[in-house]
């Protein structure tokens, strides 16, 4: 089966910077490398968001070391249109057309859904030992993976590159979700990485590890498990409900129905304690926010309280992918949360 989007294969050292380079390029693209098994590949996708670049600049950097892995390798840059909408990487996706990463689900008739299905065509042409998926997320925060079902060969994987790892039962149209419809990829693990901070020198290095251990393992099945790794289960995805307001401040904002602390981000980090102010709430108090499970039933309730005016924890709670940012606030959520 031919792949469809354009592949470099095993390419000299490149030694523009990677703006010059990405420019050259201009769409998304295939790197593939030839491995010293090619019956075998490994595939690692990058760039699936434009403003998350730490995937594309360690592979980069990686290129001019002129690797040789153990098994073909195929590393996907994939919304290159976004990366270069300028100014560089700030823009998610291009603007006017859809998350790409919202696209890996009919309907595929418009921009972002065509190189979504170019993508998953693609992905089942390597038939891949195993997908790794590099992102970078909008606040701060250790890297951490996510995943749509437990699978030990996704919590060994895993475990090489970060402490945690979630497992989602959302079903947004992300890539991670291609073995769930597309039949050819149903036994294909697949993980997404969020390698940390996009703006963070240690997230390049947590995206550099993956590319120099998939070419280094002589075989997957042979990595020894991890007894250490966190993993939680079905956290819930807390949004602005329907019309609400969304800042950040170290103050109530008169008018909007929901201030966070301006430092949210800071409680991706452990366990966030019961009673816990988090920011404040406008009129309607809770009714501004909600926490739908995947069967659709309201949870916010569960998690979260409004006394005078401040947002609480109601319990223990593992918080994560909280964001500072109002515009992925609102198009997206504030953060994940799952009783600790
Ligand atoms: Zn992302």
């Amino acid at each position: 089966m031919a792949v469809s989007l354009p592949v470099l294969t095993d390419p000299p050292p490149n030694h523009d910077d990677v703006a010059t380079w990405l420019a050259s390029l201009g769409g998304p693209f295939w790197i593939v490398l030839t491995g010293d098994d090619d019956r075998r590949c490994r595939v690692v996708t990058t760039l699936l968001h434009g403003n998350e670049p730490s995937g594309l600049l360690a592979l980069h950097r990686w290129l001019a070391e002129r690797p040789r892995p153990r098994t073909r390798l195929a590393v996907l840059v994939a919304n290159v249109a976004a990366a270069l909408a300028p100014p560089l990487f700030t823009q998610r996706f291009v603007p006017g057309e859809r998350d790409l990463n919202r696209c890996f689900q009919p309907p595929f008739d418009d921009v972002s859904g065509a190189l979504a299905q170019a993508i998953t065509h693609d992905i089942a042409a390597w038939a891949p030992e195993c997908v790794i998926d590099l992102h970078n997320t909008s606040g701060k925060g250790p890297s951490f993976a996510v995943a749509t079902r437990r699978d030990p060969r996704l919590e060994r994987l895993a475990g090489r590159f970060c402490d945690q790892l979630i497992v989602t039962d959302f079903r947004l149209g992300s890539l991670m979700e291609i073995p769930l419809i597309h039949p050819p990829l149903a036994d294909c693990p697949i993980l997404t990485l969020e390698c940390g901070g996009a703006r963070d020198p240690a997230a390049v290095e947590v995206a550099s590890a993956v590319y120099h251990r998939l070419a280094e393992w002589p075989d997957l099945a042979a990595l020894p498990s991890t007894p250490n790794l966190d993993v939680l289960i079905h956290p819930l995805r807390v949004e602005l409900a329907p019309d609400a307001g969304i800042a950040y401040a170290r103050e109530p904002e008169p008018g909007t129905g929901v201030t966070l602390w301006a430092r949210i981000d800071a409680h991706n980090r452990g366990v966030t304690p019961p009673d816990t102010c988090l920011g404040w709430l406008g009129d309607g108090g809770l009714a501004n926010l909600q926490a739908r499970d995947a069967r659709g039933i309201e949870r916010i309730a569960e998690l979260l309280c409004e006394r005078d005016g401040r947002l609480y924890t109601r319990r223990p709670l593992r918080l994560f992918m909280a964001t500072t940012n109002a515009e992925i606030a609102r198009s997206d959520c504030l953060f994940y949360a799952v009783p600790a």
